[in-house]
């Protein structure tokens, strides 16, 4: 089977500065060189896709294929169950104004539509994280993790990015916003699809 044991280089498919950082600490103790796809100046491909994996998938290609390196991307996002799962692949969609994304507004438009729907309504969601790894010959493999938890208002916190601020993990009472980025780090959807990815191809 496919490993990336004493792979050398492997592009991390992501133009996200956050996610590469993130990325790159994980697969270092493993002895893999993180190659970004910004320094290698490969394009950033439209996501097209309508699920999590789909985005990932076309990532990873364009970045191997580009590259002759084998690749890994990240696609995620959050999905509120009394909204069907929106914003799902959207989630990053539903911050974009003009000139950029506007967080606070993005988490005010999920609040809205749950208000909308009355008070009863759950106010359960998950994030999920969807990693792909793709090889130059075309073989690819993926790894998915989800975290649960429900949403508060108004949002709490500053140290974390998008939906942080108003999403609680289940078993803990701050936001992913007011916690401690390393307990973030253990328990978060990323950290569960990297935990797979590892316990696979290392
Ligand atoms: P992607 O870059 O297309 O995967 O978009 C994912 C979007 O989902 C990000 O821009 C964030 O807004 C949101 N998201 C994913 N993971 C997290 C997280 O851990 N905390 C907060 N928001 C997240």
């Amino acid at each position: 089977m496919r490993t990336l044991r004493a792979v050398g280089r492997l592009v991390v498919a992501s133009h996200n500065g956050g996610k590469v950082r993130e990325i790159d600490a994980l697969l270092r103790p493993f002895g893999v060189e993180p190659v970004s796809v910004a320094a290698l100046d490969l394009p950033e491909p439209e996501e097209t896709g309508t699920t999590f994996h789909a985005n990932a998938l076309l990532k990873a290609l364009s970045a191997t294929d580009g590259s002759g390196l084998p690749a890994l991307a990240d696609d995620s996002g959050l999905m509120v169950d009394a909204l069907g799962g929106e914003p799902g692949v959207y989630t990053a969609n539903w911050a974009e104004v003009d000139g950029g994304r506007d967080w606070a507004l993005a988490m005010r438009r999920v609040e809205e539509r749950l208000a909308a729907l009355g008070p009863e309504a759950s106010r359960a969601a998950q994030f999920v994280c969807t990693l792909v790894v793709a090889w130059p010959d075309g073989e690819e493999r993926a790894f998915e993790g989800r975290c649960h938890g429900s949403l508060v208002w108004p949002p709490r916190g500053e140290r974390g990015f998008g939906y942080d601020p108003m999403f609680v993990p289940d078993g803990y009472a701050e936001t992913f916003g007011e916690m401690d980025p390393a307990l973030k780090h253990r328990i978060s959807h990323r950290a569960e699809a990297f935990g797979k990815l590892v316990a696979e191809l290392f």
